[in-house]
């Protein structure tokens, strides 16, 4: 198929190497140039612009940092039409970005106004699953524009479900995400606590993964530094998934608890431990990053 991929971060890099793998024809567009240049040494072809790369696209998938870029992408900003009045096909496209729920709807309905099948997909995986092509999909939007997505989904990831109407797959994402929030944190927490009484991190990494604690924090993204390879703990908390997109993530989750008047006691404190975390400097470092907000005093 002729897809158009826009977004090419830590996630979307991949994300669109695996579509090419697949036998895609894949057409790339990202701000910063040289995001594209890996990608086009894989066989994409680079764009000028979102126009332009989804001149003649049968399907497009964005993958943008937050609900603004969204909204702009696609419904334009003041004086700038956007991307759904200058479609020269009527793709079917799909956003994979996490952003707001009424965001998504508000996407939705002005494709469906220009006949154009919208979905929203986010995903979960991480960098790992992005690259190895096993992220899970969360899907958003009308049962015929799934299935259509399906194959192109499954090039990407492994688990593809259908949360609902459009809106559907953002909130269960940031359902999903608030609930890793909280872990990692609680996983930060308890090897801080186990450290500083004398255990090995390792040793309790190991004990609390066959035990009741165990979970996805511990198993597959430990933040204590050189307890796992290839983390971004090992990696100084370079790569992955930034503190600022976990603290727009725990903002989102914090957003749909106000809307919808539920009360989210653990989810406003991993907010609060990530907005100190970030406000002492760490923003663009990966959210595993948080274990230094428990090492105070220790030298880095
Ligand atoms: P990122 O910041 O690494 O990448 C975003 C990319 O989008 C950048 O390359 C940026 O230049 C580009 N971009 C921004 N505005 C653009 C525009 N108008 N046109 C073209 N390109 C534009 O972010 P990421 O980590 O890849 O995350 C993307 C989305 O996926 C976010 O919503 C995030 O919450 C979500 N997500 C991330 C992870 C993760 O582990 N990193 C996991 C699941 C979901």
């Amino acid at each position: 198929m002729r897809i158009a991929f826009i977004g090419l971060g830590n996630m979307g890099a991949p994300m669109a190497s695996n579509l090419l793998k697949a036998g895609h024809e894949v057409t790339v567009f990202d701000l910063v140039e040289p995001a594209m240049q890996q990608l086009v040494s894989e066989g994409a072809k680079a764009s000028g612009s979102a126009v332009e790369a989804t001149r003649q696209a049968e399907v497009i998938v964005s993958m943008l940092p937050a609900g603004i870029h969204v909204r702009e992408l696609y419904l334009g900003q003041e004086g700038q039409a956007g991307l759904l009045e200058a479609f020269d096909t009527q793709p079917l496209v799909i956003d994979a970005s996490t952003i707001a729920p009424e965001d998504a709807r508000a996407v939705a309905e002005a494709a469906h106004r220009r006949g154009v099948p919208f979905l929203d997909a986010p995903v979960s995986g991480g960098v790992g699953g992005a690259k190895a092509g096993t992220l899970t999909f969360i899907v958003g939007g009308p049962e015929d524009a799934f299935q259509r997505a399906r194959p192109v989904l499954e090039a990407m990831g492994k688990n593809i479900f259908h949360a609902g109407e459009a809106g559907a797959g953002q909130v269960a994402k940031i359902c999903n995400n608030m609930l890793l929030g909280i872990l990692m944190s609680g996983t930060a927490e308890a090897l801080a606590l186990g450290v500083r009484n004398g255990l090995d991190p390792a040793t309790l990494s190991e004990i609390m993964k066959q035990s009741s604690g165990g979970n996805w924090a511990l198993n597959v993204y430990n933040p204590w530094p050189g307890v796992m390879e290839n983390v971004p703990a090992s990696k100084e908390y370079q790569g992955g998934f930034l503190v600022d997109l976990m603290m727009k993530d725990l903002g989102l989750a914090w957003n749909l608890a106000l809307d919808s008047k539920a009360t989210v006691p653990m989810g406003s404190q991993a907010r609060n431990l990530f907005a100190l975390h970030a406000a002492q400097g760490n923003g663009r470092l990966d959210f595993s990053s948080i274990q230094w907000l428990y090492r105070s005093g220790d030298a880095r």
